[in-house]
């Protein structure tokens, strides 16, 4: 059994009533595995807002604290003040902020560019009242110039007032590390929670990893094209994949791990009984 260490689970918002009312039953479920909070995506340029806020108001007050994911990129200063006053009226303390990607690709834009301008701004209008969690890139943010200058712009994040950080997902724990040593060298010891995203599906995993800059090791996608549609050889390996890469982050000192749970109960409750952190 690894090490005790708390847990997390993202959800996404559902576009419809039933994907709602599914949803909340893998909130129950996954609920008994006592997490320490469920974090809900948000759409850049308030693409999402309506359903970010549905889905929050489903899970608010039902016993796991809920953190809204909130990007500023391409969206105004008063529109984010607003969701900052709803959430705190709504006993909200927990955000997490990023910068956010709008559809076109386009960087640099609106009156908070960057999650640290984000996150200075939740300090400058909210003072001390949210737990700030930020984005990190073990494998360096796909836009980063150089990933030195990657950990720089991560460090100014938390020295703006961030508290903690979950990981984009990644199957490389050495990378982790890695990271973890650098922030560290610059005087940065927030925690940092590697995200972990389970595999059941091979070319969704790979539209993901295209998409975000993650990188699926060559042995995990030959291995993966070998099964072709076969989704049960497909799960069993990710579950195996999975659970020795977070016995190797735990080992190492994660100090909690973040899932990205897809919206569904299984693989994440068992990938967490596995390890024994249920
Ligand atoms: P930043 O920290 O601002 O960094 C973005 C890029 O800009 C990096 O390359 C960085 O090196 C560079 N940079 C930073 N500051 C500067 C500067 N001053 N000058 C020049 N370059 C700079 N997206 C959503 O839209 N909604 C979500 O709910 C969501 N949830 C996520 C949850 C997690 C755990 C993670 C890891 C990502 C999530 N994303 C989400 C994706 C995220 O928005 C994208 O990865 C986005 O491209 C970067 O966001 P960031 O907050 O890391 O940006």
């Amino acid at each position: 059994m690894s090490k005790q260490i708390p847990i997390s689970f993202e959800f996404f918002p559902t576009k419809t009533d039933a994907g709602a009312e599914k949803l909340k039953v893998v909130h129950q479920e996954l609920q008994l595995l006592n997490p320490e909070f469920f974090s809900v995506t948000y759409g850049a340029g308030g693409s999402t807002r309506e359903r970010t806020l549905s889905t929050l108001n489903d899970f608010n007050g039902k016993g796991t604290p809920v953190a809204p994911h909130l990007s500023c990129i391409g969206d105004s200063k008063e529109r984010i003040a607003e969701l900052l006053d709803l959430y705190k009226s709504q006993g909200i303390d927990r955000i997490v902020a990023l910068r956010g990607d709008l559809p076109s690709g386009q960087v640099g834009l609106g009156e908070l560019p960057y999650a640290t301008d984000l996150v200075r701004f939740i300090r400058e209008h909210s003072s001390d009242h949210f737990k700030i969690e930020v984005a990190a890139y073990p494998e360096m943010h796909p836009q980063a110039d150089s990933f030195d200058l990657d950990i720089k712009r991560f460090c100014d994040k938390a020295n703006a007032g961030a508290n903690a950080a979950l990981t984009q997902f990644f199957f490389n724990p050495d990378a982790y590390f890695y990271f973890v040593e650098r922030i560290q060298k610059e005087g940065v010891n927030i925690p940092v929670a590697p995200g972990i995203m389970p595999i059941t599906n091979a070319s969704n995993l790979i539209r993901f990893a295209d998409g975000t800059g993650a990188e699926i090791p060559r042995w995990i996608r030959k291995q993966l094209a070998t099964y072709g549609d076969d989704t049960d050889s497909i799960k069993a390996f990710g579950h195996e994949v999975i659970v020795k890469l977070c016995e190797r982050l735990i080992a190492g000192g994660a100090p909690s791990l973040h899932f990205y749970t897809m919206n569904t109960t299984d693989p994440t409750r068992q990938l967490v009984k596995d390890l024994g952190l249920a």
